[in-house]
């Protein structure tokens, strides 16, 4: 199967396999589990934190995070199109009374600090008090430039903000700019890493903070039924990832490149109001192409699209080679009017 749905979609490679199959284990929730541990050291130094918590998703790294900056009747700044706020089913709210103050994300990703001061809210008890501000990298595929990020610390140490990343793909964007992670991480007061999505382990996320940030988190993540037993087996596959799958990103990104120009030249698709930086493309589809009805033809060739998702989405990863990218090309060319 040829899968351009995500790259949360990557198998784990026979490699990886053997390192779980091998994983020293222990109960993780009584803090016994060696891989976990050195998994979680490991990812703090790495990455320039105190410490990290390894978690079962994402989805749980930001809410987790959200819950420990933040109290009952604090809120957070985001993006309009934020994970955290769009994707997440609404967790900090219902979970932590924690309100979102979303902002309407700049064409780049970024979220304009002018806007974002604006809805900061005063210390009077109309309103919830603005506690946390979340930035999202990539977002959308795009890549934030480290001259923002230096803003957005700046921003945030103004108004006394803590500044959190949702870094599900901080790698893609660190292999895009060149750059070493802890260039991005350095701006953060936490970031979440999600370990099962490019970089190819088949569970799992990191949430990297202060001790005691993480000392909150790892409550938390225990009260919503996250504390995991011998999670070594997965925490293995993680570092695998981190250790073996980074660099490998650029041949993604060099693929996502090749098919968004491909795209564009085919009748009806077209990639231009689009930038693409790291893994994910997107098209506009002329209303005349039926994309339903070709995604269906296309998933009996064992290619499988997912129509209309935000426009129209391709997501390039590890297990799609620039042979099967030529494939999906090849078939979309026979189904198009
Ligand atoms: C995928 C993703 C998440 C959530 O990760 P899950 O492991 O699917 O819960 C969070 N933030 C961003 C930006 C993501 O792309």
């Amino acid at each position: 199967m040829i899968d351009f749905r995500s790259d949360t979609v990557t198998q784990p490679c026979q490699q990886m396999r053997l390192m779980m199959s091998n994983a020293p284990v222990g109960d993780d929730v009584y803090g016994d589990d060696p891989s976990v541990n050195e998994l979680e050291q490991w990812a703090a130094t790495r990455h320039g934190f105190e410490a990290s918590l390894f978690v079962s998703s994402g989805t749980q790294a930001n809410l987790l995070a959200i819950l420990s900056h933040c109290e009952r009747g604090d809120e957070y700044l985001c993006g309009q199109n934020a994970h955290n706020y769009r994707y997440e089913a609404g967790g900090a709210a219902v979970l932590g009374s924690v309100q979102p103050q979303p902002i309407e994300n700049e064409p780049d990703g970024s979220l304009c600090f002018n806007k974002l001061e604006k809805a900061i809210k005063p210390d009077d008890s109309h309103f919830a008090r603005t506690r946390l501000l979340s930035l999202e990298n990539t977002i959308g595929g795009k890549v934030l430039s480290l001259q923002y990020l230096a803003q957005a610390r700046t921003f945030a140490n103004k108004h006394q903000l803590a500044l959190h990343l949702d870094g599900a793909r901080v790698y893609n964007a660190a292999v895009a700019l060149n750059v070493d992670i802890k260039d991005i991480s350095q701006h953060f007061d936490s970031m979440t890493i999600c370990l099962s999505k490019g970089l190819g382990a088949p569970v799992g996320s990191l949430l990297l903070g202060n001790h005691e940030f993480i000392k909150k988190a790892r409550r938390l993540r225990k009260m919503l039924g996250g504390g995991m037993r011998q999670a070594g087996i997965l925490a293995v596959a993680g570092y695998y990832a981190l250790t073996h799958n980074v660099s490998r990103l650029a041949e993604d990104h060099d693929n996502a490149q090749y098919l968004a120009y491909q795209l564009n030249s085919l009748k009806g698709f077209s990639t231009e109001s689009y930038q693409v930086h790291t893994n994910i493309v997107f098209a506009d589809i002329d209303e005349r192409v039926d994309i339903q009805r070709i995604s269906e033809k296309l998933k009996a060739q064992n290619i499988v699209i997912t129509p209309g998702y935000q426009g129209m989405r391709f997501v390039t990863h590890k297990d799609i080679s620039r042979d099967d990218i030529d494939m999906l090309l090849a078939a979309l060319r026979t189904e198009l009017p």
